[in-house]
């Protein structure tokens, strides 16, 4: 197994960090921000790596050493990963009493150890709290990295005690040049479709490349303009869905959701999340009463947590919202 390659828009955090290091400023903890879909996680455990690895190139992990290769694996012993049990979880407080005795330990290889958190936005307050004193009082080589699309959810005195490190969009050409050698046989406006449908994010975009989600968003969001005249027809699509393409589905709809609210009460293309679709949300939108669409949105969140933290059945959630949609219900 291969340490993940550098991305290009990881450049900029990754010389900033190597210049701390260089001037024997490298900080105890590290929070790794920004939009998701970035890689900031492949990131972190560069990071980490060029922190462990035998043979270092300048700043560099050489991929090649014992070291690179256990992170690689992710079994290196001093490198912890923690993250919730099952995704839609939380970061619970023994994960992270566990994370804080391996950090109290002497390191195995003589040198650094390394703790990534991801997403740390995860860890429920008794986590946080659990947290605190290591963070206080790190040991010498020590690194925690926070990984964080929503740093904002963190306590103040957690995020207060962490350096910052944003991980930047990257811009449209880059992220397309990149994506064109990632998905080589994708046509380049199957590709640029795939970037805007990923809000920018290039690694989203493979995803939804990959995993063909970019013909699900199309069918998701006929579905919803269908509701209005058929909601029948449009609950029906979700009858071959997995838990996987309802919890894609509705992640888009409470956005679009979102996107109507700012449309509905004037906003422009440039504040909407899916500025692709804004012509077909701004049709949506027309006449819409905003109470309605608040209890609408409300009810898609509730759809959301319902998919993500129990077994319901998938379709019914789907069709509920599709008939919601319709009328009567909501009104
Ligand atoms: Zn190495």
């Amino acid at each position: 197994m291969a340490l993940p390659e550098p991305l290009p828009w990881h450049e900029g955090p990754w010389r900033a960090l190597a210049a701390a290091r260089r001037a024997g400023r490298m900080p105890h903890a590290l929070l790794l921000w920004g939009p998701p879909g970035l890689g900031k996680g492949l990131l972190a455990r560069r990071i980490a790596a060029a922190l462990l690895c035998e043979a270092p190139e300048e700043e560099s992990p050489c991929g090649r050493c014992r070291a690179c290769g256990l992170v690689a694996a992710g079994t290196h012993p001093d490198l912890t990963v923690t993250a919730p049990e099952e995704e839609g979880r939380p970061i619970t407080v023994d994960a992270v009493r566990e994370l804080c005795a391996r950090l109290a330990l002497a390191s195995h290889g003589g040198g650094w150890r390394v703790a990534v958190l991801e997403p740390a936005e995860r860890m429920n307050v008794a986590a946080a709290n659990a947290l605190l004193k290591t963070l206080e009082e790190p040991g010498p080589e020590t690194l925690l990295v926070l990984v964080s699309h929503l740093p904002g959810r963190l306590p103040p005195t957690v995020r207060s005690r962490c350096q910052r490190l944003r991980v930047p969009m990257p811009a449209a050409e880059e992220a397309l040049a990149w994506l064109a050698a990632r998905a080589p046989e994708a046509a380049p406006e199957t590709r640029a479709a795939a970037l805007a449908a990923a809000h920018g994010a290039p690694l989203l975009a493979e995803t939804l490349l990959a995993e063909g989600l970019l013909e699900l968003r199309a069918a998701v969001l006929e579905a919803w303009e269908r509701a209005r005249r058929d909601p029948v027809a449009a609950g029906a699509l979700a009858a071959d869905w997995d838990r996987g393409r309802l919890e894609r589905a509705l992640g888009w709809l409470e956005g679009w959701a979102l996107d109507l609210a700012c449309l509905a009460t004037g906003a422009g293309t440039e504040a909407l999340g899916s500025p692709d679709l804004a012509a077909r949300l701004r049709a949506l939108a027309e006449g819409l009463d905003l109470i309605r669409l608040h209890r609408f949105h409300e009810r898609v969140r509730r759809a959301r947590r319902l998919a993500r933290e129990t077994q319901a059945a998938v379709q019914p959630l789907w069709e509920d919202l599709m008939l919601a949609w319709s009328g009567e219900e909501l009104a």
